[in-house]
């Protein structure tokens, strides 16, 4: 049973036992009749046949006809989209059917139980990152505009590629109320609207201003952020953090830099044999180079995170630096091994070079008074015999302008003219001519220049 029909039998049984108590008894049945027939008349006059309006299957009022009870729901909604600026979905059907009301309800009642009872929601549009919801806010407009400009903040120029690390979408969606942001709440939250820190390697060169501008951040507040910071004395590889919270998408920035480069020179070695082993010239002197080179940057959220090289042009070659490096081995010839022979037995005692003022023209080697001394490669003695300051001296030519000299000898066993043998018994160690004590004076004579003999034995 309908309420609106519940309410008429109510009122029918009222007036029935008002009828009886007016008139007592059986015989008053016509009386009654008489009573009855006029309520009802008058009942049937004053109540009429209304429209109820149903959400969720309670009737919330009841406008005089259907047509009225969707005016004023219609108008209802309507309002709701006027003052929102957003269109409305309502939750529930709504249903009318007709009802009996000696009084249906008001336009501003009907409203009012509508306020209450319709549930409602607002076609508002979201921003998605990665599918999950971050913002909301009025239309896809408004989204193109926090898009653009949280793309914005990471291109210098106005022509860079920039795009989100993230998959972010724009998509309708349904909210409860009209709390939604305006471009710029939207764009600091997704910026500052995340929790943790991120950090900057500090690179050569940088200072705080810098670094400041390149992750677009206050300078004040990376002091803030990093209260152990010194300005004055930052050290590359130091970490700065960049922000107290993490931004909710993060921009990555692709553009092209053409730079100009130095092109560093190689050093070329060029055996050289008319140079003796561990002699080094330099041929030509190297010169640095100069490249154009384009590079493709990528950029996160303004920090460089790779630098790829894509296009280079040299402008200037670089001139590579050539070395001679001797490789003469004194005595290769003759099926020598390329070292001379050691001439006798002991150690060098006094080397090659300047001594006491003077140059020693050769070594001494430690010698006894009549060790054997040998010579050090094959060759031909072109003199043997007592020389002023040398003492008894013996010189052999190897050939190729190489002489090998043997000094203070206490004797010979070889004449000028002879050929000898590598390590053949020349003669024997003592200390004639201008000497301390017993030893032997070794020279290597190149072309009538002194070499060091210790490069040779
Ligand atoms: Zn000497």
């Amino acid at each position: 049973m309908s309420k609106a029909t519940g309410w008429l039998t109510e009122k029918l049984s009222n007036s029935m036992s008002i009828g009886r108590k007016l008139l007592g008894s059986r015989p008053g049945f016509k009386v009654l009749m008489l009573v009855f027939v006029p309520v009802i008349a008058v009942l049937a006059m004053f109540s009429q046949a209304g429209c109820a309006i149903v959400i969720n299957q309670e009737v919330v009022a009841v406008a005089s006809d259907r047509g009225d009870a969707e005016a004023v729901v219609q108008n209802y909604i309507t309002s709701l989209e006027e003052s929102s600026d957003l269109p409305v979905s309502v939750g529930e059907e709504i249903k009318y059917r007709p009802a009996w009301r000696l009084k249906t309800d008001k336009p501003e009642e009907i409203r009012r139980q509508l306020a209450q009872k319709l549930d409602h929601q607002f076609g508002a549009t979201g921003i998605y990152v990665d599918g999950k919801l971050v913002v909301s806010i009025k239309d896809k407009v408004t989204g193109d505009q926090v898009i653009n400009k949280l793309l914005a903040t990471y291109d210098n120029s106005g022509q860079w590629d920039v795009d989100f690390k993230q998959n972010v979408e724009i998509k309708p969606v349904q909210v409860d109320n009209v709390k939604l942001m305006d471009v710029e709440e939207a764009v600091e939250y997704f910026r500052f609207g995340g929790q943790g820190v991120r950090t900057y390697q500090v690179k050569d060169g940088d200072n705080l201003w810098d670094i400041a501008s390149a992750v677009q951040l206050p300078v004040d507040e990376l002091v803030l952020s990093n209260p152990e910071l010194q300005p004055d004395t930052l050290q590359v590889g130091q970490e700065i953090k960049i922000s107290r919270t993490t931004p909710l998408v993060d921009v990555i920035t692709t553009y092209s830099d053409t730079r100009q480069e130095e092109i560093l020179y190689r050093v070329q070695e060029k055996v050289d044999d008319n140079l003796f082993l561990g002699e080094r010239k330099v041929i030509q002197t190297g010169k640095p180079g100069q490249r154009e080179v384009e590079y493709q940057i990528t950029l996160e959220n303004g920090v460089e995170i790779n630098k790829e090289e894509i296009k280079e042009e040299i402008i200037v070659e670089p001139v590579h630096q050539v070395l001679a490096k001797g490789t003469r081995k004194l005595l290769a010839f003759r099926g020598g091994n390329g070292r001379l022979a050691y001439p006798t037995g002991g150690g060098v005692v006094s080397p090659f070079g300047s001594r006491w003022g003077r140059s020693h023209l050769g070594v001494d080697i430690a010698a006894n008074h009549g060790s054997p001394v040998v010579a050090a490669e094959a060759g031909t003695v072109i003199s043997a015999g007592y020389q002023g300051g040398y003492g008894l001296r013996i010189d052999i030519s190897h050939g190729g302008g190489v002489v090998t000299r043997y000094a203070h000898l206490s004797s010979a066993t070889v004449k000028s003219g002879q050929n000898v043998e590598r390590g053949q018994f020349i003669g024997r160690a003592g200390s004639t001519g201008n000497s301390t004590g017993p030893h032997l004076h070794f020279e290597v004579i190149v072309n009538g220049v002194h070499k060091n003999p210790s490069l040779f034995i």
